[in-house]
């Protein structure tokens, strides 16, 4: 029986070897895909070793000095050929992203495909206007450059798979970068349609490669390898530290995007309305959103009326079947995840914690959007991250305390702020520690903006200029005040 290399969904064929320097290739084993919509095997997809990383790294090696040699204008226009594949793909790419990962497919049309697009022309543009004004010191010319950095090793999650892949892929690639790109083992499927569009849109062999396989086995091998420039990782902290680790023996830069534990704070002044449409919000691919603001924190005399909007404004949401244009909540990736957010919940509950709603699983891999009040400071639901529809609430009776309940935790990703005084939100933003602080709104994201997290939310910004400085070697070159014959 020859083996199968390819499988399909929605009509949709996804090849499920590897891409490496142009070419797919096969591993000797392979790993169940399962769709977490109704738990489906949706086929084997090509199982990585230390042999097919170091392909990849060794392909990667090769293309680089021909890539980072290519004009910033041919850069660019490649670049903005993937995103025009990306739009033309769309909707393949919807459909197969949301039966891998059960985000949902609405999503995926409206916002999130075409923010893969736009990823894409993004640093396109930015790479034409990347520049430093030259500057003098006693007559000397200073003179900013960016090097590209080097073969760039990408390791992404689940959660919002091609998303955050091209939040990388595409700033190292407009930098000059190759790349050797990992996904998530639960959801790799748009990563193998990215290696196609991108050789589509004229992307040089090597240039872009793509390993799958399990972190476990194969994370090492790309993080340790000598060659490799730059790691950027998205993901969970324990990986992260293991990364840091594996690193560490060639000092490879690392950029960490990383876990949360974010609050709301809905002071009583704030529009209740607004609060609680953001707080509904945190609802969202079913509460496995690393910025998500897990944490209610609310001023004690409007937590009842805040609570009774919450409630009423939760019971109608829709869960089901993600592919449904009705639904607003989908299923958890995995039995493993569902099993981890049960966990917390009944220790939760255990230790004291009230179920204002939710708190048990639904059939198949669903789990009832949940939120727990009566939950202390430092109990483990209100400390470590669940990564799934589960929300607590606690109140607080003045700024300080809202603001000390904020930052008392490990993470610092981000931060949403209901008020409607201007001269509050400026006194709590400032103090609050988070990468991102949203004022009366959430999750409004600019590619312009520095994105990254505090603490053990991460280490450095993605984002805009941030992205080329970290992808890149920055040199600076000084030219004597005469220029090339000046000896004094
Ligand atoms: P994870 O850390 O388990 O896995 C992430 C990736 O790392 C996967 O591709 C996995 O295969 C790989 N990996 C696992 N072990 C490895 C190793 N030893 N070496 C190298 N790679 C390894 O995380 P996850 O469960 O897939 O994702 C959820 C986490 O990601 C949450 O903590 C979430 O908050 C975080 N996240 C953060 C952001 C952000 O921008 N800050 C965005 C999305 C998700």
């Amino acid at each position: 029986m020859t083996a199968q290399h390819t499988l399909t969904v929605a009509g949709v064929t996804v090849d499920t070897r590897h891409w490496i320097g142009g070419e797919r290739v096969a591993s000797a084993d392979t790993f169940e895909d399962i769709s977490p919509i109704d738990g489906s095997v949706l086929g084997e997809i090509a199982r990585g070793t230390a042999k097919e990383t170091d392909a990849a790294v060794a392909a990667a090696k090769a293309a680089f000095p021909a890539w980072a040699a290519t004009s910033r204008a041919e850069r660019a226009r490649i670049l903005h050929a993937i995103a025009d594949g990306v739009e033309k793909r769309l909707e393949e790419l919807a459909i197969v992203e949301t039966t891998d990962n059960g985000a949902l497919l609405r999503s995926h049309r409206r916002g999130v495909m075409p923010r893969v697009a736009h990823n894409f022309r993004f640093f396109a543009d930015w790479l034409l206007n990347l520049d430093h004004e030259d500057f003098e010191t006693r007559g000397h010319t200073n003179h900013v450059s960016w090097d590209p950095a080097g073969p760039s090793v990408l390791i992404t999650p689940w959660n919002a798979p091609l998303m955050l892949a091209t939040w990388k892929v595409a700033p190292a690639l407009a930098a000059g970068n190759t790349v050797v790109l990992k996904p998530a083992e639960w959801s790799p499927l748009t990563a193998s349609l990215l290696a196609d569009i991108a050789a589509e849109a004229g992307l040089p062999a090597g240039v872009l490669n793509v390993v799958q396989g399990y972190g476990s086995e194969i994370g090492d091998a790309l993080t340790s390898h000598p060659d490799v420039r730059r790691i950027s990782f998205t993901g969970s902290v324990p990986t992260a530290r293991r990364i840091a680790g594996s690193a560490a023996a060639n000092l490879t830069p690392l950029s960490l995007e990383l876990g949360g534990k974010s609050p709301l704070l809905v002071f009583a002044d704030a529009d209740l309305d607004l609060a609680v449409d953001l707080a509904v919000e945190q609802y969202d691919n079913a509460g496995q959103v690393c910025l998500a603001a897990t944490r209610f924190l609310v001023e004690e005399s409007v937590a009842e009326e805040f609570t009774r909007r919450f409630v009423e404004k939760a019971g109608q949401l829709t869960q089901g079947d993600p592919r449904e244009a009705a639904t607003d909540i989908g299923p958890n990736i995995h039995p493993r995840q569902l099993e981890k957010i049960d966990g917390f919940v009944r220790r939760a509950v255990e230790a004291g914690a009230r179920a204002v709603i939710g708190g048990h699983r639904k059939d198949g891999q669903y789990y009832a959007p949940t939120l727990l009040t009566d939950v202390a400071q430092d109990s483990e639901i209100v400390q470590e991250e669940v990564f799934g529809p589960v929300l607590t609430l606690q109140t607080f009776t003045d700024e300080d305390e809202a603001v000390r309940l904020a930052n008392d935790t490990r993470f610092g990703l981000a931060a949403t702020v209901a008020t409607r005084d201007p001269e509050r939100a400026a006194r709590v933003t400032e103090r609050l520690v988070a990468g991102t602080v949203w004022v009366n709104c959430f999750f409004v994201r600019d590619l312009q903006a520095p994105f990254g997290g505090s603490r053990h939310s991460g280490v450095g910004r993605e984002g805009g200029t941030w992205s080329f400085d970290f992808y890149c070697d920055l040199k600076n070159t000084v030219t004597a005040p005469n220029g090339w014959t000046n000896h004094g």
